[in-house]
């Protein structure tokens, strides 16, 4: 069973051992304090095994990460689950063990597994949308880090900012200038109600491929798969690659940008995937 726990909603999907979906379900995230988020949670994850008749391996795709220290949520900002002893307690209640992920990591692992970046030795998952998720998986393995934070390049600043970017807006993280503040789907939104379609179009492929630049220098993947509501935008995959070799410090790059194969459904399929592949 994967688990895609989200601020707004908790969508569950039950595979059978081929990979076949045999039941799906999807319920508000409750916002009325922890204990109920943390009983809705289990209230879902039994039904979902009463519904397909047994018992099942259970990982959950969620934002931010579980700190290897304290074992608290962190970074999970829009979810009633930031801070608390989320794994420890859910295992609790269900005695079992439950595996968890950053879904952007889950997005990543289940577009590698067999879908856009299948056959890629390394490929970085990139979530636009409200905000802008990343994650790294490398030789069929999630590369989670020492700190659970690897693949996180939407709170870096973005590069090359221009005079009239510099310092950025102020983000949610406590920074300003983050990535995610320049390339998500509201801060396109926002381009375009002031500079128009085209223009805000341009900007923003401008911008993001000044982001993923990094990402090329740095990790240099075989593949950058793009998933989230900005991955409909069919022009991103010729125009942003076209830019990249303005950035990236190498004379020829080839990097591919490519649509995800399973859209929104990796976040559960990637979850699901925690028990049948390894991470890092
Ligand atoms: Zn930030």
């Amino acid at each position: 069973m994967g688990v895609d726990l989200g601020g707004t909603k908790i969508e569950v999907a039950v595979f059978d051992e081929a990979g076949k979906e045999r039941f799906r379900h999807r319920v508000p995230t409750p916002h009325t304090g922890y204990d109920q988020a943390l009983d809705e949670l289990a209230r879902v994850i039994l039904e979902a095994e009463r519904e397909v008749g047994s018992r099942c391996s259970v990982g959950i795709g969620m934002p931010g990460a579980i700190s290897p220290r304290s074992g608290r949520v962190f970074n999970a900002y829009n979810t009633p689950f930031n801070g608390r002893r989320l794994q420890h307690d859910l295992q609790e209640k269900l005695q079992r063990e439950i595996r968890f992920e950053n879904d952007a990591n889950c997005f990543a692992l289940s577009e590698a597994f067999d879908g856009a970046g299948h056959g890629a030795a390394v490929v970085f998952g990139a979530i636009l949308g409200t905000g802008a998720g990343g994650g790294i998986v490398v030789a069929g393995r999630v590369l989670r880090g020492h700190n659970a934070i690897a693949g996180e390049w939407g709170h870096t600043p973005l590069p090359w900012m221009t005079k009239e970017e510099h310092p950025g807006p102020p983000c949610y993280c406590g920074r300003a200038g983050c990535i995610e503040q320049f390339v998500s789907g509201p801060a396109l939104n926002k381009e375009i109600g002031a500079r128009g379609e085209e223009l805000a179009n341009e900007l923003h492929e401008d911008r993001l491929a000044r982001a993923f630049s990094m990402v090329v220098n740095f990790l240099d993947p075989d593949v950058i798969v793009l998933g989230g509501g900005l991955s409909n935008i069919e022009r991103l995959y010729t125009t942003v690659p076209r830019l990249l070799s303005r950035y990236v410090y190498s004379q020829t790059v080839t990097t591919a940008l490519v649509r995800a194969k399973h859209g929104d459904a990796s976040g559960v399929r990637g979850a699901a995937m925690l028990w049948s592949l390894e991470t890092a």
